[in-house]
């Protein structure tokens, strides 16, 4: 055991407001709207302990914090550098749970791992690159006069690619027209030539598995290069998805919505996904997505991580199985993507406009995540939160 020992943990919630953001036709999904604000929430996890090192990451969400509460008071005593014993002990006490109350304290235990060694994270987990290729991962369409048409997705598809984007995936609309989605896939597809790299997430919003295996057709022709959480059994049926790839061609990306290494190896083993998804503030933080990122590994596969940010970053850089960072939810119009930029006392940023001539975005080099967040703006935007130990 080390000599660290794990004193105080504080939550902190805030908000933020997006310019020119609101929600599509049943209030859940981010769209474009100008002249609209939307707030986004988001919390921030600080790990103190007796020897002043101290961890600290934003993510997570309301639910998983919900979660955190209910464990918070064991970690209190414990050894932070103890991650493994940490995600046993509160994995069977949260057995009738998702865990996602795991990620966002055991990505901050990782920054704190980092800051104790002086390195980044990538290099404790064993580095394999420090420059990550990107795809522009769009909002979802919307009414309006944003990506409101298969010509305003073609037209951004191809300014993303001439920015450098080697890839580009689209999220289309909640309140779909099949024909109009299959007229995107095709769309976009001559829009752009053959060379680039394209993905389609309708984010479980097609209605029927029938509707599906005629998207994914399209998906087929136009030389898709995944087709991701199609249908409205929110991308947990093993059998469903077995069966569509029976009939369609294009490479499977599922899993992002089951927790866990058990469940993701049984998806694998079913045969029912050709990419594993992986997040780490959902999957019990860097420690339970490496744990599926090398259980892919093990059945030959290749697993992609979901969402930008820093914990993402790190583990795509110490993996070699892993094609793309997703960069998300971009728009042509608005530069918010559901996670306010204010929150870094430095340059680090997620936008459609971070990555490079060849579409790629850095590692940060700094010791741990790399990042220095924003404690004044974070304090002063602070609508709530908790304190454990102290
Ligand atoms: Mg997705």
């Amino acid at each position: 055991m080390s000599k660290l020992r794990i004193t105080k943990i504080e939550v902190h919630e805030f908000k933020f407001p997006m310019k020119d953001v609101g929600k599509d036709y049943n209030g859940f999904n981010i769209v474009y709207k100008k002249g609209s604000t939307g707030t986004g929430f988001a919390y921030v996890t600080r790990v103190y302990t007796n020897e002043g090192v101290t961890g600290e990451y934003v993510g997570g969400d309301s639910p998983s914090f919900a979660e955190f509460n209910m464990f918070a008071n064991y970690l209190i005593g414990k050894d932070p550098m103890q991650r493994e014993l940490i995600y046993n002990d509160v994995k069977r006490a949260m057995r009738k749970f998702d865990k996602m109350g795991l990620g966002p304290i055991d990505i901050a235990l990782w920054d704190l791992a980092g800051k104790y060694y002086g390195a980044p994270v990538y290099e404790l987990l064993g580095g394999y690159r420090t420059s990550l290729p990107c795809y522009a991962s769009t909002m979802h369409g919307d009414r309006n006069g944003g990506l409101d048409s298969p010509q305003a997705y073609a037209d951004f598809a191809v300014r993303c690619k001439e920015m450098g984007y080697p890839g580009f995936k689209i999220h289309g609309w909640g309140d779909y027209v099949l024909s109009q989605e299959i007229e995107t896939v095709r769309t976009v597809r001559d829009a752009v030539g053959p060379e680039m790299d394209l993905m389609l997430d309708p984010a479980c919003e097609i209605n029927t598995w029938l509707e599906t295996v005629k998207l994914g057709r399209a998906c087929d022709e136009a030389n898709f290069t995944w087709l991701e959480d199609p249908y409205k059994d929110t991308g947990v049926s093993m059998h469903g998805h077995k069966k569509l790839k029976e009939i369609i061609k294009t490479p499977l990306l599922q899993t992002e919505h089951i927790r866990g290494v058990e469940q993701h190896v049984d998806f694998i083993a079913s045969g029912a996904t050709d990419l594993v998804r992986v997040d780490p503030d959902y999957d019990a933080g860097i420690t339970g997505a490496m744990k599926i990122a090398h259980a892919a590994e093990g059945f030959g596969l290749d697993v992609e991580i979901h969402s930008p940010g820093p914990a993402q970053r790190h583990m795509m850089a110490a993996l070699r199985n892993s094609n793309y960072y997703e960069m998300a939810l971009v728009h042509p119009n608005t530069d918010e993507v559901g996670r306010s930029h204010d929150i870094y006392a430095d340059d680090y940023r997620d936008a459609l406009d971070s990555i490079d001539e060849n579409g790629h975005v850095p590692v940060p080099q700094g010791d741990g995540l790399g990042v220095e967040y924003d404690w004044d703006f974070i304090m002063k935007n602070r609508t709530g939160g908790r304190e454990y130990g102290g």
